[in-house]
């Protein structure tokens, strides 16, 4: 079985119209907006556990009330990093919080404060490239030109896109970010989400589809062959900023810390005194911070996809911010995905895939990659774990579907 690798090109040279770029580490970037509804709690108020918690309730809270609560959790970080050795700083990007923590091993708190900024330096620039909220970004130009015209793209776009082409390969085309029109059919996340009218989700089908993507390499632009087709980077994009952050803080001399995207967390190095780094896995039906286990971390990425982190429910039943984009539905079937990976990007597009592959699909592709350990709640409950989810103690009691 082919195992995931940074480097496709063999993959590349099989997909017609998909370019791959070696991933070399560049200058300056940053990270993707999703949902201007999307929010973060990153902080130490688990003792120094960090939950893979990424939205609150988008349905209740505001946008606006979310971002009044920063202060709040700036406060209960620093109060909690002071004397333990590690420097935090929590900034709102993406519409998202983003926690960065460092060790502050042999730096000064100038040292430690640049090397942030060069972090959240490079989130921005993902965020400024990436989103789809920001109606000049590049990826916007992209989309507004569908069935129009090619449009140069940043590399880094083309980096995610084969990234994403790749994973869309492995699933089965479960995972496709061609799925922005059913995105915006949905609205899922706003106070407009709505189930489609069946002529809607019919008309809207026929622009998803991954192959429909084309890369000139010479040329370096991207265009979408067909006019109305548009390109989400959501499910990847924030695991893509958590590995470009933690490169600049490696090139920084920063001897560990962890960048928490929203619910993409990536880990390298450890805490001051040597140990690993905690990382909380939230109870997919529990209050906020409700932890189902908690993951001792050294130099990995974790991402959590789940049904409970934008949605809405129409006559009794649970609409998610996941489509599967053969059917144009929101997936069910999965309350949760966590996926434990050396890279972020792949954690994060994996825990998507996997979402929408659903229980038994997901669990069989999952015990095929041993380089991916995955933990996944179905709707009634039941756990399926592969490699260091096996065993572990997590409490499924607490689950209610
Ligand atoms: P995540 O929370 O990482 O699972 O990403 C979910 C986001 O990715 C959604 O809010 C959409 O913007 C986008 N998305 C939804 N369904 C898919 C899909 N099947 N493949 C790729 N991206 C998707
Ligand atoms: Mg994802």
């Amino acid at each position: 079985m082919e195992n995931f690798r940074k480097d496709n090109t063999k993959y590349a040279d099989k997909a017609s119209n998909i370019i791959r770029r070696p991933r070399t580490p560049l200058n300056g970037a940053q990270g993707l907006s999703k949902s201007p509804d999307s929010s973060f709690h990153g902080n130490d108020r688990q003792g120094g556990i960090y939950v893979l918690n990424r939205f609150i309730n988008s349905a209740t809270v505001s946008p606006m009330k979310k971002i009044l609560c920063l202060p709040m959790v700036l406060l209960l970080i620093s109060s909690c990093a002071r004397g333990n050795g590690l420097y935090t700083e929590t900034r709102v990007i993406m519409a998202t919080y983003i926690t960065i923590t460092l060790d502050r091993s042999g730096k000064t708190e100038d040292e430690l404060a640049r090397a942030a900024g060069d972090a959240f330096a490079r989130i921005t620039k993902v965020d400024d490239l990436m989103s789809t909220y920001k109606p000049m970004s590049n990826l916007s130009r992209i989309n507004a030109n569908s069935g129009i015209a090619p449009v140069p793209a940043d590399p880094e776009i083309i980096e995610n896109i084969n990234d994403a082409s790749y994973i869309s390969s492995l699933s089965g085309g479960a995972f496709d970010i061609t799925v922005g029109p059913l995105v915006n059919a949905w609205e899922i996340g706003s106070k407009k989400a709505h189930v489609p009218s069946p002529e809607t989700i019919k008309k809207t089908l026929p622009l998803v589809g991954w192959r429909d993507i084309v890369v000139n390499k010479k040329d370096g632009t991207v265009f979408l062959k067909k006019r109305g087709a548009s390109i989400d980077l959501g499910a990847i994009a924030k695991g893509y900023a958590s590995d470009r952050a933690v490169a600049a803080l490696l090139e920084d001399g920063i001897k560990g810390g962890i960048v928490a995207c929203a619910g993409d967390i990536k880990v390298f190095g450890r805490k001051p005194d040597g140990s690993p780094w905690t990382v909380g896995i939230q109870n997919p039906r529990g209050p906020e911070g409700d932890v189902l286990a908690k993951i001792p971390l050294t130099d990995m990425a974790i991402s959590t996809s789940g049904d409970y982190e934008r949605f809405f429910f129409k006559d009794g039943k649970r609409y998610c911010h996941i489509i599967d984009p053969h059917t144009g539905y929101p997936v069910n079937g999965l309350m949760s995905v966590t996926v434990l990976a050396k890279d972020s990007w792949l954690a994060d597009s994996m825990g998507t895939a996997l979402f929408v592959l659903g229980p038994e699909k997901a669990y069989a592709l999952a015990l095929k990659h041993p380089e991916l350990e995955v933990l996944m709640i179905t709707d009634s409950g039941k756990e399926l774990a592969t490699g260091r989810f096996r065993g572990m103690k997590v409490n499924m009691a607490a689950v209610k579907s």
